[in-house]
């Protein structure tokens, strides 16, 4: 019988609750079991698509091409699970699905309303394309008392006395402020905040109290008698320096053990094998050396507007046995300097990373970072807009067409990166005009990639010769240019099966000189870096700086 866990937050957001919950998935798969992990996020846009990086973060895009929250990275990192569309919903798509159902006629007439039709539809997606999962987690967006997540809650509620409230664990993630003139860790939030979820009619099973330090035995007896939980369910959560100790610092206060007590499973539990992790604290706790890698890229005020990315430069750090040392580099700054002046800045660098983007805002600067890379053989690594500005630069550069751009940049370049004309999807062969609208359509999830033989790529992926990868991309560089960018050293070493869709660009002459149409970023794992990320990291690693 599945057992599902739903983790909720109270007091402040920001508290880490997709880390804790996919920290908490982590502790479940260690165990042997499967494990399912979920997000619903109570705003009201149908999805993270359209959502400003700066305000939302990344977004994170799964293998079967879903646009979701960045949570769901941590999720597939942590319990290093694939995560499905169907994990993922807002508040949003429930009542675009609830209109939708009311403009067809589905209801039979019934006046709609919050309660049962939005809650319904909010069960179903709890409900739905479940296969029987040891376990699964439902991350709830937001904060106990939010407006927008109460139909959310209600839903959970009804949920529980559905499937059972034995077959139910709820998770509060709570925060407990240190108020240093007193010299003591508060409680009373907390209790507010558990009584807040209980007028929804849901009582926390287990506290998880983020926190600076320890709390004493009496004041943990205070806070459990409180909110009406046993002692042993107050877990500590306390701060760490590095994010991956988490799953075992929960492990070392009892969380799993409290979660398998609660589920009457503790007895026949298996035990946690937490090896990986294990390996994975020492080796970051022990690193030999560093290394200093430079990110040109737009959204560089806000790092989690690139958590995957830093997260797969941590991991390819962690295979390398050194520190990944990343310096966030606004393109932007670089458009008025000239190319002599970015290149004394990119100097101190021993590999130069440009992520994906869409717009023009930086593209110029990104440019001139791509040609100090590609002109002084430094190792350099373009994802999706990063590898179409590496043929921009090249195009430019070693083709003498000044001019070059992408489409997306508006009508007065020349675009050797432009929309999308042939299109598979679903098994058909689709084509476009290039003034269609349909013709902007993103190419979401994983696609099949073939390897050149003898390339850099082919090599960095072991020889395989064909490779899954995600994208996210509405733009492709324009094959057309393939020749005579191969005649002046930049070839295509990785295509789409049917030979349409360029993949990936490299410099056979450069030391390291890579360029991706797709994401290389989302499917890295902690104990599993992407080959990319880790050959980029070794090539940088062997660079040499020269006065800097
Ligand atoms: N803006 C570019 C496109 O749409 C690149 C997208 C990306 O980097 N994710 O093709």
């Amino acid at each position: 019988m599945t057992k599902y866990v739903f983790i909720i937050g109270g007091v402040v957001s920001s508290l880490g609750k997709g880390i804790a919950s996919a920290s908490t998935g982590a502790l479940l798969k260690a165990r042997g079991y499967s494990v399912r992990m979920r997000k619903m996020d109570p705003y009201l846009n149908v999805d993270p698509g359209t959502m400003s990086p700066y305000q939302h973060g990344e977004v994170f895009v799964t293998e079967d091409g879903a646009e979701t929250d960045l949570d769901l990275g941590h999720y597939e990192r942590f319990a290093d699970v694939n995560c499905h569309k169907t994990d993922s919903i807002s508040g949003g798509k429930i009542y675009f699905n609830v209109l939708q159902k009311e403009r067809r006629g589905d209801y039979l007439g019934a006046t709609v309303q919050a309660i049962p039709h939005v809650t319904n539809e909010i069960k179903e997606f709890l409900r739905s394309d479940l296969h029987g999962e040891d376990f699964v987690l439902y991350e709830v967006g937001g904060t106990v008392g939010d407006i927008e997540g109460t139909l959310f809650l209600e839903a959970v509620r009804q949920f529980a006395n559905e499937v059972g409230r034995q077959n139910v664990c709820f998770l509060f993630l709570t925060l407990l402020p240190y108020i240093s003139t007193a010299g003591e860790l508060k409680t009373k939030p907390t209790q507010h905040a558990v009584r807040t979820l209980m007028e929804a009619g849901i009582q926390a099973d287990i506290l998880l109290c983020r926190s600076k330090m320890n709390l004493g035995p009496e004041e943990r007896r205070k806070l459990a008698l409180f909110c009406n939980v046993s002692p042993e369910d107050v877990i500590m959560a306390l701060d760490v320096d590095n994010i991956y100790k988490i799953p075992l610092v929960y492990h070392e206060q009892g969380l799993d053990v409290q979660i398998l007590k609660h589920f009457n499973m503790l007895e026949q539990a298996p035990e946690p094998d937490l090896s990986g992790w294990n390996k994975i604290i020492h080796t970051c706790s022990n690193y030999e050396k560093d290394v200093k890698i430079a990110v040109v890229g737009k959204y560089c005020g806000l790092l989690e507007a690139y958590k995957s990315l830093n997260e797969a430069l941590v991991h390819a750090g962690i295979a390398n046995h050194a520190k990944v040392k990343v310096t966030w580099l606004e393109a932007e700054q670089f458009e008025d300097l000239s190319q002599e002046q970015v290149n004394e800045q990119l100097k101190p660098y021993s590999g130069i990373l440009i992520p994906g983007g869409f717009g023009v805002r930086g593209i110029e600067g990104k440019i001139k970072a791509i040609r100090y890379a590609r002109e002084n053989k430094v190792p350099f690594f373009g994802i999706c807009l990063g590898m179409q500005m590496a043929v921009v630069e090249a195009c430019r550069s070693l083709l003498g067409i000044e001019n070059a751009g992408s489409a997306e940049f508006g009508s007065h370049y020349i675009p050797v990166v432009s929309k999308m004309k042939v299109w598979e999807q679903d098994g058909k062969k689709q084509i476009r005009a290039d003034n269609s609208d349909l013709g902007g359509t993103m190419r979401l999830g994983a696609y099949p990639c073939v390897l050149k033989k003898g390339s850099l790529a082919a090599q960095i992926y072991n020889g395989v010769t064909e490779i899954q990868e995600r994208h996210r991309h509405r733009y492709e560089v324009d094959m057309s240019y393939a020749q005579q960018l191969a005649e002046h050293g930049m070839e295509i070493s990785g295509k789409s099966p049917d030979d349409l869709l360029p993949e990936i660009v490299e410099i056979p002459e450069h030391p390291f000189f890579i360029g991706v149409q797709f994401h290389p970023e989302f499917t890295s794992r902690p104990g599993r870096p992407n080959p990319i990320f880790k050959a980029f990291i070794e090539s940088a690693l062997k660079y040499v700086v020269t006065d800097s």
